[in-house]
């Protein structure tokens, strides 16, 4: 067995699948997975969630631990930061001071919270990693007023969050509504509402201009008190490493379609990740989504094993606030109008259609798993290019599941 055999930077979501998937695809020689972090690769979704509000003290939802990096004979180096990348010589060079050569290397670097640029932005913490979390539910006491940047998905689930732990909750969104981005305006409106009625204050429309340790200055001259000041307003790929190595950067780190970064020995995967989605008319794209980052990480360590294999996984995400569960799967901002599926009361589905009536995708919304069901056949539907009529896709009556039979 060679030494010099496949790294992996960056121990998230993607970095930790490709162990796995590496070992899947038969590989036999030596794997290293580098982290910078202090603990076993862990998940982040429960970090917005659970890790803040469950009532046990939260520990790291690992998503490999000691025995599994034993058993898939992998070795694992934490707190080390990869530093420096030297293509020609095929090593990275960690803070710790050792240099590990690689045969394939994979960059799996993840993404970084951006942070406010303003006066007293530095007032606002971020949530990334499970230390942030550990800050944001130690000052998440009772009646604390509590006070959110950022209309996204790490604004509004910590809004929920906060509120179950029964603080005082105010959102600030720049732009006229929550969820502006990639999510409907009917799906936004039940998920306002719904924070609204939970006692959330979501004030949407309105810029900033200041902050101070304690106060949130509004563009309208409001003032808002605040105990805890958190900003969630988007997160920026974490590039340094390729950059500085020559890799071409573009949003991202710049991949073909089989995630094959500018040098043909290096892959990337995960949020850090740019490349032309396979089954979306070659659309460039960046995700950040947990099942992509994975997805990700599968395609590209089986062209690392020397297969040739075009990410064309269809995209899919959750996101979980009070009892509502909203999932989107494929890319709704291809399209050009939409129909409504109602499945009952409180749970309904948006497709989204070209013109030429193609489905790309699909945005669900309702209590618990009630569109789980609905959201996965329509994945399933885009996946196969299956495309039911207008007409059909609206009528709850007939299953999705019947236009895969046919
Ligand atoms: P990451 O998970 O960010 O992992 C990258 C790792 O690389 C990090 O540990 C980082 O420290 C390390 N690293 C970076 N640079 C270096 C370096 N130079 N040397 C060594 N190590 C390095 N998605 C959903 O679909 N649903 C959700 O409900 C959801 N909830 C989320 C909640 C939170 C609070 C956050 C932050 C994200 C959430 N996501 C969710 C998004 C999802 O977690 C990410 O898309 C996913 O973690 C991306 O995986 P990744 O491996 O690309 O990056
Ligand atoms: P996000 O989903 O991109 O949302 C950021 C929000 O903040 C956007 O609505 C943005 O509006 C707004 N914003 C930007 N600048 C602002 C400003 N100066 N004042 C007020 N609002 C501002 O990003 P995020 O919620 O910060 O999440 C960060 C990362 O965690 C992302 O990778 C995200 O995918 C991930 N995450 C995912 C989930 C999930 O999928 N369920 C949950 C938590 C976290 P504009 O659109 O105008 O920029």
């Amino acid at each position: 067995m060679s030494d010099i055999g496949m790294v992996i930077i960056g121990a998230g979501m993607a970095g930790a699948r490709a162990v796995i998937a590496l070992r899947a695809g038969d590989y036999k020689g030596s794997i290293t997975l580098i982290g910078e972090e202090s603990f076993l690769p862990y998940d982040r979704p429960p970090l917005s969630k659970a890790a803040i509000s469950a009532e046990e003290a939260p520990a790291p939802a690992l998503l490999l631990d000691d025995d599994q990096l034993r058993s898939l004979d992998a070795t694992f180096i934490r707190n080390a930061k990869a530093l420096k990348l030297d293509v020609n010589a095929k090593t990275v060079t960690l803070s710790t001071g050792i240099s590990v050569a690689y045969e394939k290397l994979l960059i799996a670097t993840g993404a970084k919270p951006r942070k406010l640029n303003l006066e007293g932005g530095e007032h606002a913490l971020l949530l990334r990693d499970f230390g942030d979390a550990e800050v944001l539910r130690e000052a998440f006491k009772p009646n604390k007023k509590v006070v959110i940047i950022g209309g996204g998905f790490i604004g509004l689930e910590l809004a929920a969050s906060a509120n179950k732990l029964g603080c005082d909750v105010t959102l600030i969104e720049a732009q006229p509504r929550i969820l502006m981005r990639g999510v409907p305006e009917a799906i936004a409106k039940t998920v306002h509402e719904k924070h609204i009625t939970q006692g959330v204050k979501l004030l949407t429309g309105t810029g900033l201009t200041k902050l101070e340790k304690h106060a949130v200055h509004l563009a309208d001259g409001r003032v808002i008190a605040a105990d805890v000041i958190i900003a969630g307003i988007g997160a920026a790929p974490e590039v340094s490493l390729a950059s500085e190595a020559g890799l071409t950067i573009d949003n991202g780190i710049f991949c073909d379609a089989h995630l094959r970064t500018s040098d043909p020995h290096i892959y990337a995967a995960g949020d850090c990740c740019n490349f032309p989605h396979g089954h979306f008319t070659d659309k460039r794209t960046r995700l950040e989504a947990w099942r992509s980052a994975s997805d990700q990480a599968n395609t590209a360590t089986e062209n690392m094993l020397g297969g040739s294999k075009v990410h064309n996984a269809i995209p899919w995400f959750w996101s979980d606030q009070f009892d509502l569960t909203l999932q989107i799967a494929g890319m709704g901002d291809q399209a050009t109008k939409t129909v409504r599926r109602q499945l009952s009361a409180e749970s309904f589905i948006i497709f989204h259609l070209t013109n030429e009536d193609r489905l790309v995708g699909a945005s669900g919304i309702g209590p618990g798993n009630s569109i789980a069901r609905d959201v996965r056949l329509a994945e399933m539907l885009i996946a196969k290019n299956i495309n039911p009529s207008i007409s059909d896709l609206a009528d709850a009556n007939i299953q999705l599941k019947t236009f895969l039979k046919s």
